[in-house]
């Protein structure tokens, strides 16, 4: 827990959010500025800055993260069609949430394949 952390704040019923999925370990809640048909955020409870800031003991929490992903997707009716797991990892990433988080997006077609290099 961070005392200065919204998503934090969201685990603790602090702040509002619209929580699809929760665990003794993780939380996904719907992203407050989708920039797809879904777009929804999974995160871990623990509060890890960013994926560099991941121990090795955390290992199978990040396993556990995208065995939620996979759960949400399925329930999301994402999982025929397919979907994008995103990790931004520190400021040339743009990441503006400094809780560890996987954006999974899905509902439409998504064109740029960031892992060729087109997309920003
Ligand atoms: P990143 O840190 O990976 O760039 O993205 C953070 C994401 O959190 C953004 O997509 C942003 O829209 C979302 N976000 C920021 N603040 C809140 C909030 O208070 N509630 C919810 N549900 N999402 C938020
Ligand atoms: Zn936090």
């Amino acid at each position: 827990m961070s005392d200065d952390c919204i998503f934090c704040k969201i685990i603790n019923r602090e702040l509002d959010a619209d929580i699809v999925y929760e665990d003794e370990h993780s939380i996904a809640f719907k992203d407050i500025n989708p920039v797809a048909p879904v777009h929804i955020l999974v995160a871990p409870k623990k509060h890890i800055p960013t994926l560099q800031d991941m121990d090795k003991e955390d290992e199978p929490l990040i396993g556990h993260l995208h065995g939620v992903i996979n759960e949400v997707a399925r329930a999301f009716k994402l999982d025929t069609k397919g979907y994008r797991v995103v990790i931004n990892c520190g400021s040339d990433a743009g990441q503006i949430v400094f809780h560890l988080h996987l954006h999974l997006l899905g509902g439409r077609p998504l064109l740029q394949n960031l892992a060729q290099g087109r997309g920003a």
